[in-house]
C-alpha cells in the first residue's frame, strides 16, 4: 500500500493539501474529492445536478454516519422496518471508503 498518496480536485485537478481544504461529496455513483473553495463553485455551477451537495467528510457528517448507524441497528429489531438498516450500512460504507481514499493521505 502506498504512503502519502497525492489527492487531487476533481475540479481544478490542483493537489489537495490539507484536511482542512478537503470536501469529499458524491458525483453519480462516485466519491470524488475537492477543495473547498472548488465545491462551493461546483455548488453554484450547472454541475449542481450531479455533485452531491453535502460533503462526506466533516464533522457533521461524521454525526450523521454515527446517528444513521444508531437507527441501522435499532430498525434491525423492528422487522417492518429491517430493510432500512441496510441503508444505514451503506451510510457507513461511503464515510469509510472517503476516509480510506482521501482522508487519511492528508
Ligand atoms: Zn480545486
Amino acid at each position: 500500500m502506498r504512503e502519502n498518496k497525492t489527492i487531487y480536485c476533481e475540479k481544478c485537478v490542483g493537489e489537495i493539501k490539507s484536511k482542512d481544504d478537503l470536501v469529499v461529496t458524491n458525483k453519480f455513483i462516485y466519491i470524488v474529492p475537492y477543495h473547498e473553495k472548488c465545491f462551493s463553485k461546483e455548488l453554484k455551477g450547472i454541475s449542481t445536478i450531479f455533485v452531491g451537495n453535502k460533503p462526506i467528510n466533516g464533522t457533521s457528517a461524521n454525526v450523521s454516519t454515527i446517528l444513521a448507524v444508531i437507527l441501522g441497528i435499532v430498525v434491525l429489531f423492528i422487522e417492518e422496518l429491517r430493510f432500512f438498516s441496510v441503508v444505514s450500512l451503506v451510510v457507513l460504507c461511503v464515510r469509510l471508503y472517503s476516509w480510506i481514499q482521501y482522508e487519511r493521505h492528508l
